[in-house]
């Protein structure tokens, strides 16, 4: 507006209809002139050339604006002219007078004697500061400048008046204040009109705060880091349209999972004038559904994944490493003399041992390793990308994790069996079997160790060769074998032993470790 207006005065100069007084200047220039001529004529009618040069050299010294005088007569010789005039009159072509060279008649009686011609310094001020002097120039800055200045403060005012949110009745923001879930009403740019106080809380402003806002303006985290605008602008006719997810950022650690659903809004000619956005704030669910999944999947006493999602896990590793033929590994880890610990100090003591021996093997475990409670005091860990040799490598650091718990009045050990995909399994449950195989070597071959599915023929080979060294000890073995096999049985609150379990006792008495 402040531009029409400088445009309207500058065409006004332009045209004439306004102009920087040089009309008036020309003017009373003349009537000076006017008045000296009037002096000259009553000089020439005496014929007193020297009064008229008088009059005119006082003219030339009083008026700073004169450059030069001079008289001329009908003849067109000079009677007086002061210095430089010759140079100065330069009247334009065709015109009596102009703003600068001013010619009078100077009359004798009718008849005309002469003029007297004066020139005047330039009106015009060069330059650029010369033409901001213009007076039009100085009239069109300065109303521009106020008009800028008027016109903010009144549009202010009247946007004020036009605020939506004085436009939309009362009943209607009460209505969409009872929704629980954050509404706006976006414009065609998605500049937000209306929002509602869940809205305004979710954001963390007020209501008045999110006016006008871009709806990218809010610290929304959306896939692959897309605008909001630009995910919203994919509603072609299929709205109402619920998006994936999208997240808020409320601080750098607090993030809130929210679910857009959006309409658009239609004019009567169908055309999208804006669009209605709900956002619901599915973070509780979110999180009750994490807890849900992790307690579907893990032992409640271990945190560890339970069998059916270790499974899972496992037949998918396996599959994709024969597919992609990497290799896969697994440990089979038991609590050395559990049961001891149960009897020494009671189950809670034990349970307090079980935690404390799952949290060493989840600290332990790489991200790529997946530690389950496979049963009692046994556990399985599947190791990825991990052949024999690493298997036994990470078995050795499981081991001494376990065996670096600190527990009052007791210690514990582990020993623990690995195997691999390469030797020999045809599926993922017998690389466990040959794991669990190996266990056992570890067991009889005296615990808190690693044994290696590919080396336990040697490990059996030289328990029997330590065993026919020392009868004394296989006898030993024997009888602990026995008790062993009673205490379990009445463990189970069994009164009998079988007969295949006592040649399973003596058969496993043969391979004890000397002790
Ligand atoms: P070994 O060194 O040969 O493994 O001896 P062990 O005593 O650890 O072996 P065994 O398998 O005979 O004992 C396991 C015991 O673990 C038997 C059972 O009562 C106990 N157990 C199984 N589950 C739990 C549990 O959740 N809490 C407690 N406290 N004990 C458990
Ligand atoms: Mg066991
Ligand atoms: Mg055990």
């Amino acid at each position: 507006m402040a531009m029409w207006t400088a445009t309207v005065l500058l065409t006004l100069r332009m045209t004439g209809l306004l102009d920087d007084g040089a009309s008036q200047q020309i003017q009373s220039r003349t009537r000076l002139c006017e008045v000296i001529a009037v002096n000259c004529s009553q000089f020439a009618s005496r014929d007193d050339q020297a009064a008229i040069e008088v009059a005119l050299r006082a003219l030339t010294a009083r008026n700073d604006d004169v450059l030069s005088a001079a008289c001329r007569k009908a003849d067109g010789s000079l009677a007086f002219a002061s210095q430089g005039h010759q140079a100065n009159w330069s009247p334009r072509d065709g015109e009596a007078s102009s703003s600068t060279c001013i010619q009078v008649p100077v009359m004798q009686g009718d008849r005309v004697w002469g003029q007297v011609e004066v020139c005047f310094q330039s009106p015009a001020a060069t330059g650029l500061l010369g033409f901001l002097a213009l007076p039009s120039v100085k009239l069109t800055v300065l109303t521009t400048l106020g008009c800028l200045v008027g016109f903010q403060l009144l549009l202010r005012r009247c946007f004020n008046q036009l605020d939506p949110n004085q436009a939309v009745p009362e009943r209607v923001r009460s209505a969409l204040d009872t929704m629980a879930e954050g509404v706006v009403v976006l414009d065609e740019k998605y500049r937000i009109n209306l929002a509602n106080q869940q809205f305004a809380d979710m954001i963390g402003c007020t209501v008045d705060e999110c006016q006008g806002k871009n709806i990218d303006w809010f610290p929304w985290d959306t896939q692959d880091e897309r605008p909001l605008s630009e995910l919203l602008s994919e509603l072609n006719g299929e709205d109402p349209k619920i998006f994936e997810n999208i997240k808020l950022r409320k601080s750098e650690t607090c993030r809130r999972t929210l679910k857009p659903n959006a309409s658009r809004i239609l004019n009567k000619q169908g055309e999208c004038k804006g669009m209605l956005l709900s956002l619901d704030d599915v973070s509780v669910l979110e999180e009750q559904n994490e807890q849900l999944r992790f307690l579907a999947t893990r032992d409640p006493m271990t945190s560890c994944l339970n069998r059916r999602s270790f499974f899972e896990y496992l037949e998918e590793a396996w599959i994709l490493a024969e597919r992609h033929k990497h290799p896969i590994s697994c440990l089979m880890v038991d609590v050395d003399h559990f049961k001891g610990i149960n009897d020494s100090f009671g189950h809670a003591v034990g349970d307090e041992v079980l935690k404390g021996v799952s949290a060493a093997l989840l600290a332990t475990a790489r991200e790529s390793d997946y530690v389950c409670r496979y049963g009692g005091e046994e556990f399985c860990v599947l190791l990825q990308h991990c052949d024999i040799d690493g298997a036994a490598c990470a078995g050795e650091r499981y081991r001494a994790a376990i065996e670096s718990l600190q527990f009052p009045q007791l210690s514990v050990t582990a020993s623990l069996g690995c195997s691999s995909a390469d030797l020999g399994a045809e599926s993922a449950e017998q690389m466990l079997e040959q794991a669990d195989q190996s266990l056992y070597a570890a067991k009889r071959n005296g615990r808190n160790q690693v044994a290696r599915f590919d080396r336990m023929e040697s490990t059996i080979q030289e328990i029997e060769a330590a065993a026919e060294q020392d009868n004394s000890t296989a006898e030993e073995s024997l009888l602990d074998s026995v008790k062993d096999l009673i205490s379990d049985a009445r463990d189970a609150g069994a009164t009998s032993v079988s007969v295949d379990q006592l040649n399973v006792a003596i058969k496993e008495s043969s391979q004890r470790p000397s002790s």
